[in-house]
């Protein structure tokens, strides 16, 4: 068969992929928490990593392993872990693969708790490194001899900064270090990771990817680029593996089965349903967010606008190279769902917000309905003033978090919103 596009391999995943049986489209939930054998040396025997197969669902399940293959394929990966959430990815990931007196380099735009999960990783030991990842300068010029890992997002929650992912990715490769993304916001079918050198990927699929804000889920994709033989912290116990698989298989091992945040069989079901429809709604909430961005440029009430599909966003021509989707008209420049907004100082921000009827006040992102939210109220209180000020958010910032509704009843909404001041 000619090779499907990616539209066509996200419908047809499930049922390509994991041949479910009695010729089910779906992979079916199993959830049995305990997995029998005839013969008690086939049980030692997956135990010991020798054949596949599941033992306990806290380590892996079938429904777990169905969605595992259908996001490492849409990522052309190696192998991909999922999680109970996406910060469960983030923190497994980190707690796996680095050791006390390890250094690594972090972006300074993040979202808020990724934020407050690094700095609490400093009390283990580990030295945490905030930079501008605009420029891969400033990402070159702290790393050490005990940098292990460079962490990003590529495109920040909800300041909308992007990394300089391509450069940053070399100088990663130069000096053997771990490239590891947070592409939340841009899912596969906006951004292939692989091509730009990222190795690892780490993502919430609670966001987009499930997309209807009734389930919770992370993964963590090996992209299968990332020479694990020079990696110091991998455990002499995991090396009978493949080598590529080496980073695979501590992840799962200290990370999803030692620390336990596993997704539960029907929450990956749910999620692979969201999966079959993503392209499709990342190009609508693209669309929808153009919209409301030049909308919302446009208006008195609005002091600033980031949104990378603005040209007066510090990354607009990188981000138009970065991140596209596929169209009969073929590869179409998107710029994600998110824009943050301050208003001009005469608009009370509870005031509006609080007069909208169809935007709702929630945090979240990536959902069928839009949102907004204030962020250094809410998301960012916990990093206080001057952190927030660090991360480049504004103490009157607030999120848009755009959905799928017509575009005109959101500007009518926002609107009624404003002209009532
Ligand atoms: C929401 C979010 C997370 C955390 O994901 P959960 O599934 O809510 O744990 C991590 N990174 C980014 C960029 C997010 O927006």
């Amino acid at each position: 068969m000619k090779e499907l596009k990616q539209d066509t391999r996200l419908v047809h995943a499930d049922r390509l992929l994991n041949a479910p049986e009695d010729g089910a489209v779906h992979q079916s939930t199993n959830n049995s928490v305990l997995f029998a054998f005839e013969d008690v040396s086939d049980l030692e025997s997956v135990f010991q990593g020798k054949t596949a197969g599941h033992v306990y669902s806290r380590s892996s399940s079938s429904s777990a392993v169905a969605l595992q293959n259908m996001l490492a394929h849409f990522d052309n990966a190696l192998a991909s872990t999922v999680f109970s959430t996406g910060m469960a990815a983030i923190s497994a990931t980190m707690f796996s693969l680095l050791k006390a007196g390890d250094h690594i380099v972090v972006s300074q735009y993040l979202f808020g708790n990724t934020r407050s999960f690094f700095d609490n990783l400093q009390n283990f030991a580990i030295q945490v490194d905030y930079a501008d990842v605009t420029n891969a300068q400033n990402v070159k010029d702290r790393i050490k001899s005990n940098t292990k890992i460079v962490f990003c997002e590529t495109i920040a929650n909800p300041g909308t900064q992007i990394a300089d992912i391509a450069n940053i990715a070399t100088i990663c490769t130069e000096s053997n270090l771990l490239f590891i993304v947070d592409n939340t916001m841009t899912p596969s079918v906006m951004f292939t990771a692989k091509q730009f050198g990222i190795n690892i990927l780490t993502t919430s699929l609670t966001k987009y990817v499930a997309g209807h804000g009734n389930v919770l889920g992370g993964v963590v994709v090996d992209l299968g680029n990332f020479d694990w033989s020079k990696y110091s912290n991998i455990d002499d116990f995991y090396k009978t593996a493949p080598q590529e698989m080496w980073g695979t298989i501590q992840l799962r091992k200290k990370g999803l089965r030692d620390i336990g945040a596993t997704l539960a069989p029907q929450s990956a079901h749910i999620i692979s349903m969201g999966v079959e429809t993503l392209s499709m709604r990342m190009q609508k909430t693209c669309d929808n967010a153009f919209v409301l961005a030049k909308y919302l440029e446009s208006h008195p009430a609005i002091k600033k606008v980031n949104y990378p599909g603005l040209e007066s966003h510090p990354q607009h021509i990188q981000a138009c190279s970065m991140f596209k989707l596929d169209s009969l008209q073929g590869q179409q420049c998107v710029f994600g769902g998110i824009l943050s907004i301050e208003l001009s100082e005469q608009y009370d921000v509870r005031q509006v917000l609080n007069r909208l009827n169809l935007v709702l006040s929630a945090t979240h992102l990536g959902d069928t309905r839009t949102l907004a939210l204030p962020v250094a109220t809410t998301i960012f209180y916990e990093n206080g003033f001057e952190k927030r000020q660090q991360m480049g958010i504004s103490e009157s910032l607030i999120r848009l978090s755009i959905g799928l509704e017509h575009p005109q009843d959101l500007i009518d909404d926002f609107k009624q919103a404003f002209d009532n001041d």
